[in-house]
């Protein structure tokens, strides 16, 4: 079996940062604490755990006067006032990108804009996002059914935003059928490039393979969109959580490989370690 791996795949910029940052604060201190997941992704967590990473749930549980990190996928601004409360000493991993959205969503509705937000309701960077908007001027949208279902008022002025880890194409519809609707329509952001890069070079990989591997995690947004891009290209796509978990690979002569921008390195290699030792032409 031919392995071809995408061109593009796994820690996007925004993750490596994070988990240097988290890295560089081990370095001073034996035990911070960490609001929700620092990425969405199983090994990530449990390793940085293993490190004295302490994630919780809400600033209740955190200590005065400790380390508290914030996220890749950022946090809603009452975080950072509660932790000034709480004299906790804030290192923020907030993704740059994440962080321009928040912003540009801040700021539109500032101007009178009522931001028209892709992405998923329950997503912390949703949650994020929405955290920066004036109250009601903010609506998630997270499908084509939502799209369709939505009715604009008269005389209001609507601007589109996008969780940063969507599915690029779909983000391009949504918007084209918005414009339809509401013809002065300010489309104002759209997937980070890391997204839009991971989609296109999985795109053109499950177009050459007979099956496809999206290594990383079911609650990560940008795998999952990968595996949606793929699968359209390639009906034998596989999501792959760990080594453990591979599909039987029967019958396929090339097998593209891809990963989400919050799969480590060490998982990618033990897959395709894993999936070398399940063939024998090529299990040394
Ligand atoms: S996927 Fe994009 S926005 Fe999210 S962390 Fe990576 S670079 Fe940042």
């Amino acid at each position: 079996m031919e392995i071809r791996l995408a061109e593009v795949y796994g820690f996007c910029a925004g993750v490596r940062r994070a988990v240097e940052i988290v890295e560089d604060a081990l370095k001073e201190e034996k035990k911070i604490f960490l609001i929700h997941e620092l990425v969405h992704n199983e090994q990530v967590t449990v390793e940085l755990a293993s490190k004295g990473v302490v994630s919780v749930s809400s600033l209740e549980e955190v200590p005065e006067g400790a380390t508290l990190i914030i996220s890749a996928h950022g946090a809603v601004p009452q975080i950072f006032a509660e932790a000034r409360q709480k004299n906790l000493k804030v290192i923020d991993a907030t993704c740059p990108l994440v962080r321009k959205v928040q912003q540009s969503a801040g700021e539109l509705t500032k101007h009178g804009f009522h931001v028209l937000l892709f992405g998923k309701r329950q997503h912390r960077e949703v949650e994020g996002i929405i955290g920066y908007t004036a109250p009601g001027m903010c609506t998630v949208l997270e499908n084509r059914k939502d799209v369709l279902e939505f009715v604009p008022e008269s005389g209001k002025k609507y601007a589109t935003l996008s969780q940063t880890t969507l599915n690029e194409q779909e983000i391009a519809e949504m918007n084209q059928y918005l414009q339809k609707q509401i013809p002065d329509l300010l489309i104002s952001g759209n997937v980070c490039h890391a997204t839009g890069e991971r989609q296109n070079a999985v795109r053109q990989l499950a177009d050459e393979c007979d099956g496809v591997l999206i290594i990383g995690s079911a609650n990560s947004s940008n795998t999952l969109r990968l595996l949606e891009v793929a699968k359209e290209k390639c009906p034998r796509t596989y999501l792959v959580s760990s080594p453990d978990d591979l599909p039987d690979l029967t019958g396929i002569g090339v097998l593209g490989v891809s990963a989400g921008a919050s799969a480590p390195e060490s998982l990618i290699r033990d897959v395709l370690q894993k999936i070398s030792c399940q063939d024998p032409t090529t299990c040394g």
